[in-house]
């Protein structure tokens, strides 16, 4: 199925186009089936293949390496625009360009890994990633599973709780130990193509109240290949210096445009009740300006968080510092609260009809969307490690003039 037939020439369009422009026609495509993705649990196919068609895949790889060399700000941008038409999508888009930050970030000096990166721009391959494990739960700086690595080829077999869209992802980047001696939290990341030597075994089903379009299913990755697909660096140094940031900016970014767009039903909704009766103010108008107020408090956090990073990002010091690590901690724990707030208080506006699935106000499958927010690396786990580290460090008041 062709869904976007109203383009013909992609590659043409993706460069006389801005990417924005281009996401609001992958949003427009995501709006159109987001209530069968989520009423089925089934993978956004028309959105990913909408990414793929305008190129939205490799905006973030190195324009050396054939991508467009977006920073942060803009893939942020992106994923924010896709979250407003569907939660799901946004998340998938979120979690690939997380891969690629990565691969950005710590792959440049790999022969192997820039000619991997030539293949998601070119070929616009989709990245998923596998941290979680079968004993560790969401301790990303943790692996019970290990590589062995002879003769420059290695071998891995990881029982991954969660893989999204692992069944559907052209590779996954995973996480494990460094070798069958190594210490837990000694751990490397490889890249593994679909197309190379590997297999997944689904172990679970991903039936879930939210976020159903995911399909994070359970899998057992098995893989073979070339030793030259494991980052040259230690996955500690790939984990606080880009995916930490870039998980919770983009993870933010998805969960502020999906309450950006319970927002805007809730604000239809008073808008619609004012001009029924002009000379009366709704009383859902009082709830929206806290719902705009939290929204706005979502946005702001998310930027000051971005521009931390782009400051962070060229001094390896402050990015694996104890602030850096407990400010983009914040980020994380405070956007997930503040967006299922937001989307609560849009369904208290919005009354029966944000509550009924199939209306122009309905709000439920943002409310169900949000819930995944505090459990996505449990916001206790994280407030958790901060407290370790808040025994350690001063808070910075300083407002940065
Ligand atoms: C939508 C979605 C998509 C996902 N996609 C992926 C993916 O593609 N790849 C991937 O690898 N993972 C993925 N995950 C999994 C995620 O990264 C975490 O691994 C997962 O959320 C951890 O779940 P858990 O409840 O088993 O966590 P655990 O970390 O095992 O926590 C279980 C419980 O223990 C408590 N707890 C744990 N540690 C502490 C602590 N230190 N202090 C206090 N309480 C603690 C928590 O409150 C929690 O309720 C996804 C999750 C979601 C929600």
């Amino acid at each position: 199925m062709n869904v976007v037939g109203k383009i013909s020439d992609p590659l043409a369009s993706s460069l006389a186009e801005s990417a924005t422009e281009r996401m609001a026609r992958v949003a427009a495509i995501a709006a159109a089936s987001v209530d069968a993705v989520d009423r089925e649990g089934r993978f956004p196919l028309e959105t990913a293949e909408a990414l793929r068609h305008e190129r939205l895949l490799g905006v973030a790889i190195p324009v050396e390496l054939g991508g467009e060399g977006l920073g942060t700000a803009a893939v942020a941008d992106l994923v924010v625009q896709l979250a407003q038409a569907c939660g799901s999508s946004a998340m998938i888009y979120a979690m690939h360009q997380i891969q690629v930050a990565s691969l950005a970030t710590h792959g440049v000096t790999s022969e192997w890994h820039r000619t991997f990166m030539r293949r998601v721009a070119g070929e616009q391959l989709l990245l998923a990633s596998a941290t979680s494990e079968v004993g560790i739960g969401g301790n990303l700086r943790n692996s019970i599973c290990a590589v062995e690595v002879a003769d420059n080829r290695f071998s891995l077999t990881k029982d991954a709780t969660v893989i999204s869209y692992g069944a559907n992802a052209d590779a996954i980047l995973a996480t494990a130990r460094r070798a069958p001696d190594a210490a837990h939290s000694d751990q490397i990341m490889v890249v593994i193509p679909a197309d190379g030597n590997r297999s997944l075994e689904r172990r679970s089903v991903w039936d879930t109240l939210g976020m159903r379009g995911t399909c994070s299913d359970g899998f057992l990755l098995t893989a073979t290949g070339d030793a030259a697909q494991i980052f040259p660096k230690p996955f500690s140094e790939i984990a606080a210096q880009s995916m930490l940031a870039s998980s919770h900016i983009y993870w933010a970014a998805t969960w502020f445009g999906i309450a950006a767009d319970a927002f805007t039903r809730a604000q239809a909704f008073v808008k619609a009740a004012a001009r029924k009766q002009p000379n009366v103010t709704p009383p859902g108008a009082l709830r929206l300006s806290e719902a705009a107020a939290k929204l706005q408090e979502m946005k702001g956090h998310l930027v000051a968080a971005i521009n931390r990073f782009d400051t962070a990002r060229d001094d390896d010091d402050d990015l694996s510092s104890i602030g850096f690590a407990a400010e983009i901690n914040a980020l994380k724990v405070a956007s997930s609260e503040k967006a299922a707030e937001v989307v609560r208080i849009a369904m208290l506006i919005t009354g029966i009809l944000g509550y009924k699935n199939g209306t122009p106000f309905s709000v439920g499958r943002h409310l169900r969307d949000v819930t995944s927010a505090a459990v996505m690396i449990s916001n206790d786990r994280i407030l958790s490690n901060t407290s370790t580290l808040l025994l350690v460090s001063r808070f910075d008041t300083s407002l940065g003039a």
